[in-house]
């Protein structure tokens, strides 16, 4: 019996020169709770994310950074397969010993809360970064995803990265049922799934992922947490 979980990773490799050895990630947990299948949390994230680079890939879009996609394991018990992904490439929140990748990743975006409409971002106390989430969102304020709040939110893979200062946003999504049916329930079934606001969430996370890998600068950064 094989007693190890594991991440899943694809990459659209970068063209520009100088930009092409940095990376934007983005992604979501594949593990899920043993009650159902799964499906709002966290298939849906999933499969946005999948969908996402699916978009930019069929657009044969050259991005200038590399794309990366992870599908991580273990968030469930404690955000194990993120949280490792970090400590082996970026940096041991323990230490705060930063390895030669730190440097290299502009962002992270995760998405891991049900299938409700993108509605904006948790800027994680980042407030630099506004000016620039708030022009990427303005194509889509008529779909209604506008908002933009200080706010830290927890309980998911974003967590990783910030812990070692890496900017990481998980989105705003409408909550539908998520909180009162089917989060860890034996109703995280398929039918619970809206197909239309998962196309649309799709479409803001391609665009934020291509904007951030066409970017001049990196996503700017917090202050560097202390060990
Ligand atoms: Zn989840």
């Amino acid at each position: 019996m094989d007693l190890k979980a594991y991440n899943v990773l694809a990459e659209i490799p970068g063209t520009d020169p100088t930009l092409k050895s940095e990376v934007v990630m983005l992604g979501g947990h594949l593990d899920s709770w043993h009650g159902a299948t799964g499906a709002t949390d966290n298939a849906a994230g999933c499969a946005v994310m999948m969908e996402a680079v699916r978009i930019l890939k069929a657009l044969n879009i050259q991005p200038r950074r590399t794309i990366r996609i992870a599908l991580w394991s273990g968030e469930e018990e404690g955000l194990y397969g993120s949280r490792n992904y970090v400590k082996n490439h970026f940096a041991d929140p323990a230490k705060m010993e930063l390895m030669p990748e730190h440097e290299k990743i502009s962002a992270y975006y995760n998405l891991d809360n049900g299938s409700g409409k993108i509605r904006g971002v948790y800027l994680q106390g980042n407030q630099q970064v506004r000016p620039v989430f708030n022009s990427w969102l303005a194509p889509f304020n008529d779909m209604g995803a506008k908002t933009l709040t200080i706010e830290n939110t927890g309980g998911t893979d974003h967590l990783s990265f910030d812990a070692v200062g890496i900017p990481a946003f998980q989105f705003i999504q409408d909550k539908l049922e998520y909180d009162t049916r089917t989060h860890h329930t034996n109703m995280d079934t398929y039918d619970h799934l809206v197909a239309d606001d998962l196309k649309e969430a799709a479409i803001i996370v391609a665009s934020f992922v291509y904007n951030t890998a066409q970017r001049d600068e990196k996503i700017p950064r917090k202050e560097l947490p202390k060990p």
